[in-house]
């Protein structure tokens, strides 16, 4: 018999956020979307709203809240450096007043809880590929820092609730992830690239494009969150989640001129501080108690990707034609 649960999506206007809510819905769950719209938008969800399952409610999650639910997908917080970077004060806030909001209520409700957590956490690795038993290396007070330190802090209060309160908790380690609904303008390598791509721009490389990382198509990833939240109540995790497939930025600029038949060419601007140098998740956790791993190719899902920008831009254009 299928059960319909009470779901709520912290986050749930975001990127991840929104993919996630379409899918719960549509596995026949009831769906409470609570989002501040800092970095999420109401187009990624007006899809959804008009159905009876689908509710949105604008709320900061740096406050308390008040509702009744089965489930949680903490995942408000801003994910991109130039968005978490704007007000490190706020996103540390988001990551800690926020998991100790989250957390709070789900102890009141004894509900399960999934945290968004991140591969920043691992900072600048020094063991390569990261498995999830490494500790890391971060910088406390560099300009990742508000993000990184307060993504660790919230996994600290995930296991301390686990611990102290028993509380059903799952940590997520997601690793770079890209599709559809991503922001237009959140300076990450994808949507920069394809955005310079289709626009005839030249491709940023920061530093020597010498860095590496491995990049998750979102329908995999959504997958795999939901996959995990669905295990038995004694595993908790960390787990990663992530594509094993490493690239170097350079041969990600190289895919998307090539997919995008551009005449853009590369440019070289300096290297953002704390950059970290490669990232590759181990995931033979996620493949062991999962059975999960990518199975979308990296040219099929940056060609999903080119036709969501595509008619991103061709919106735009039409309604700074109309202005
Ligand atoms: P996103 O910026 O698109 O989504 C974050 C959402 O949280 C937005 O809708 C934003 O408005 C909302 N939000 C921010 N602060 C809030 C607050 N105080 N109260 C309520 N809502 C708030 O980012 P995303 O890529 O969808 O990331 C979602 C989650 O996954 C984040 O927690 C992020 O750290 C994590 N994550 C993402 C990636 C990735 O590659 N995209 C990688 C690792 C971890
Ligand atoms: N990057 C780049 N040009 C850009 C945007 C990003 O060379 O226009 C690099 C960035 O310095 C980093 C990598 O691409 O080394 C991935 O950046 P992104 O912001 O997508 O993810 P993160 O650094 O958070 O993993």
């Amino acid at each position: 018999m299928h059960l319909r649960k009470r779901i709520l999506v912290t986050g749930g206007a975001g990127f991840l956020g929104s993919t996630l809510c379409e899918q719960l819905l549509a596995a026949g769950h009831d769906i409470l979307c609570v989002d501040n719209f800092f970095t999420g938008t109401k187009d990624n969800i007006a899809h959804l709203l008009d159905s009876p399952h689908f509710e949105l409610l604008r709320h900061d999650v740096t406050f308390p809240l008040y509702v009744e639910v089965d489930e949680i997908y903490n995942f408000a917080c801003p994910a991109s450096p130039i968005h978490y970077q704007f007000d490190p004060v706020q996103t540390t806030k988001t990551s800690v007043h926020g998991a100790i909001n989250m957390l709070g209520l789900c102890k009141r409700l004894k509900a399960k809880i999934l945290q968004a957590s991140t591969s920043e956490i691992y900072g600048d690795p020094t063991v390569h590929p990261q498995p999830e038993g490494y500790w890391g290396n971060v910088n406390p007070i560099g300009l990742r820092s508000c993000y990184d330190e307060g993504k660790r802090c919230a996994e600290t209060l995930f296991f301390g609730y686990h611990q102290q309160h028993r509380l059903r908790i799952k940590v997520a380690r997601i690793f770079n992830t890209y599709g559809p609904r991503m922001h237009v303008n959140d300076g990450r390598a994808v949507s920069n690239f394809i955005v310079q791509a289709l626009k005839g721009e030249p491709i940023t490389l920061y530093g020597d494009g010498g860095q590496t990382r491995s990049f998750c198509y979102v329908d995999d990833m959504v997958q795999g969150l939901v996959s995990l939240m669905n295990t038995a109540d004694e595993l908790t995790g960390p787990v990663n989640l992530g594509s094993p497939s490493e690239l170097k930025i350079s041969e990600l600029a190289e895919k998307v001129i090539s997919l995008t038949g551009s005449k853009s060419k590369t440019v070289y601007k300096p290297l953002p501080s704390d950059d970290p140098r490669q990232r590759q998740p181990d995931i033979a956790l996620a493949r062991e108690l999962l059975g999960w791993e990518p199975a979308t190719p990296l040219a099929q899902g940056l060609s999903n990707t080119i036709a969501y920008f595509e008619e991103v831009l061709r919106r735009q254009s039409r309604h700074d034609a109309g202005a």
